[in-house]
């Protein structure tokens, strides 16, 4: 069965030798200093290796149960659960009025990481809980705050996301779940929900579902939308459990992947329901949150490739094939590790590189969505929102390439169950979907994102790459393998953008046949990016005489591998973006 070891040097490497957290002017930064980020992420790392690790492939050979309205989770799960609320880590980044950690959430994302990439099915009961947590800390009254929050915290009373519907997932303007005002200001609410992730189970003495529905007589469309909490089981104003609200579970899905997180109808049959925020603007109350959920998601992408990846490299290291074509390196066996070979090494450095270059990128839009959040910044506000869709749509799509990279290190083997190399492409398969289908995200990116606020957000990257590459110019051999690549991909990406702006206007095809590949394109250079400053931070460690050179040349030459390999696939994305739409276009829907 595959094993997880949480990354936790390489985490603190990115906190403090590229992010420099400790150095940082965003408020309560100060508190991450190396001894106390190190002491939190190798506690975390224990749980997730020692504690959720072995339960990734219960959940998924076993799944979860639906009986008589009642979901149960597989073997294990509920004690495991318990264990993360004792030890306090469903808190960590949360509000400690209503009983969280305040922590900010780049450290909750790297333990996100760990949790995730040891059991990606288990760690979504919390990741949803955080996400109805977030939304109600941003749009409830303090009532509804001091009501709801605390045992959602605690994970005591877990949460959900309700907007899928049958006929809808993308275009919710189409949806039908009704809310009917009651005198008494609350609502009723009715109609189906499907597709949703731990809508029912048996971990938590209440569930709060937050959905999305519409209040008859409002505008229509998606205007018309507006957000509501609907809990399982009724609370009194004491916060006494009580009654059963109208809402059940019509059934469990049987799908590809995350057997563990329990995928629910779910009937409202004039449910009690409670307004959070304002009539008809629930999808805004929706997307202030929508940068954290999807960062996150961006998150599952890379946390199953690196738990992938590292069962690859045991194997690779293990497993006796062929002989190396410059001469057996083991001479006393009957064949070579695998890894001796360079197509296995290319297949290892593509992960290896994605897996690290993936972290820094999440790391870093996790102290943006800080900065924005601590201090207000309008440009760190503008940065994340334009970077959200790439974080979610590169590191997803990604995510799952490696995923399959990973099993392809197995040969047979990998695709038998008994190794578990299956498991993590079927999990990672899903954060492509849902969340916004990548499609989606790459529409929002060039549609919405790129032209935002006067395009602004978009500008201030580029002049931060050029601003950055110009400062560290200089060493001549630096230069070649990481400032020079990553300018020229940069290049192609403002060249894209140029393509969309000049050709867009006259045929809006010409941007959304290439969003696609723009979202790709923008994915490398953020990478590019990360690796030009891991190595640059790696080349000062060494310079300064740091010891362990073994990890930091690691990293260089990862870098270069990257800046080599993989980043001159922008040039491939910005000649099919400026092809245009007419050859994606051409044939009649009835020719195809
Ligand atoms: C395991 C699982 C868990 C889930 N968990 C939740 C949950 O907790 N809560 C919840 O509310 N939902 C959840 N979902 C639903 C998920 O978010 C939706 O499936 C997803 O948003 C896509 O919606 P859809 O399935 O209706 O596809 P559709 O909207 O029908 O889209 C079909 C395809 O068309 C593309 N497409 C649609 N519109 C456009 C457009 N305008 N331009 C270009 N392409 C377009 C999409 O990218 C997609 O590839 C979950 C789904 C699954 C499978």
């Amino acid at each position: 069965m595959p094993s997880y070891t949480a990354p936790v040097k390489d985490m603190q490497f990115i906190l403090h030798d590229v992010l420099k957290v400790s150095k940082s002017d965003v408020p309560g930064f100060d508190e991450l200093d190396a001894d106390f980020t190190g002491a939190i992420l190798e506690e975390a790392g224990k749980i997730a290796g020692e504690v959720l690790a072995p339960l990734n492939a219960v959940g998924d050979r076993e799944g979860c149960r639906l009986e008589n309205g009642v979901v149960y989770t597989p073997t294990g799960f509920k004690d495991a659960f318990d264990k993360m609320r004792e030890g306090g880590w469903t808190g960590l980044d949360c509000d400690p009025e209503y009983g969280g950690q305040g922590m900010p959430h780049v450290l909750a994302t790297a333990t996100g990481e760990m949790f995730t990439g040891a059991n990606m099915a288990f760690t979504m009961y919390q990741g949803l809980t955080h996400g109805a947590y977030s939304a109600i800390h941003a749009h409830g009254t303090d009532a509804q705050k001091a009501k709801w929050l605390p045992k959602m915290v605690s994970c005591e009373w877990t949460g959900t996301m309700n907007l899928t519907e049958p006929h809808c997932g993308t275009d919710l303007g189409l949806m039908r779940t009704k809310a009917e005002p009651q005198e008494n200001g609350t609502y009723k609410i009715t109609g189906q929900k499907i597709f949703i992730s731990a809508g029912e189970h048996d971990m938590s003495e209440n569930i709060v579902h937050l959905v999305l529905a519409k209040i008859p007589g409002g505008p229509d469309g998606i205007k018309g939308v507006s957000l509501f909490i609907v809990p399982k089981f009724l609370v009194d104003d004491e916060g006494n459990v009580g009654a059963r609200n109208g809402v059940s579970v019509g059934n469990i899905e049987e799908k590809m992947g995350i057997h563990g997180n329990a995928t629910c109808v779910m009937n409202y049959d004039a449910a009690e329901g409670y307004l959070l925020g304002e009539e008809h603007k629930g999808m805004r109350a929706m997307f202030t949150m929508m940068n954290e959920a999807r960062l996150g998601v961006g998150m599952q992408g890379l946390a199953v490739a690196e738990a992938a990846y590292q069962n690859a490299l045991e194997y690779a290291k293990d497993r006796l094939q062929g002989r190396a074509i410059t001469g057996p390196e083991n001479k006393d066996g009957p064949a070579d590790p695998i890894i001796v070979h360079p197509d296995i090494r290319r297949a290892l450095m593509d992960q290896k590189s994605f897996a690290e270059g993936g972290r820094a990128f999440a790391l870093w839009g996790a102290e943006m969505i800080d900065r924005s959040h601590r201090t207000g910044d309008a440009e760190a506000e503008g940065l994340i929102s334009l970077l959200t869709p790439v974080l979610k749509g590169f590191l997803t799509d990604q995510g799952f390439d490696m995923s399959v990279l990973a099993q392809q290190i197995y040969g047979g083997h990998g695709y038998i169950e008994e190794h578990g190399m299956s498991q993590f492409a079927r999990d990672a398969r899903i954060a492509m979907i849902y969340e916004g289908a990548n499609g989606v995200q790459a529409l929002d990116l060039v549609g919405r994102k790129l032209a935002a606020n006067g395009g602004k957000p978009a500008m201030a990257f580029f002049d931060m790459i050029k601003g950055f590459c110009k400062e560290n110019a200089g060493d001549e051999e630096f230069d070649k393998a990481f400032i020079e690549p990553l300018k020229s991909a940069s290049k192609h990406l403002q060249e894209a953008a140029m393509f969309f702006m000049q050709n867009g206007m006259k045929n809006p095809n010409h941007a959304l046949a290439g969003s696609y590949d723009f979202m790709h394109l923008f994915g490398h250079v953020c990478l590019g990016l990360m690796w030009t400053k891991m190595a640059l931070a790696a080349k000062a460690k060494l310079a300064e005489g740091a010891g362990d050179t073994a990890f930091y040349e690691t990293k260089i030459a990862t870098g270069r591998y990257y800046m080599a390999r993989r980043l001159p696939a922008t040039s491939m994305h910005l000649a099919r973006i400026t092809s245009g739409a007419d050859s994606v276009m051409a044939l009649d829907a009835a020719n195809f």
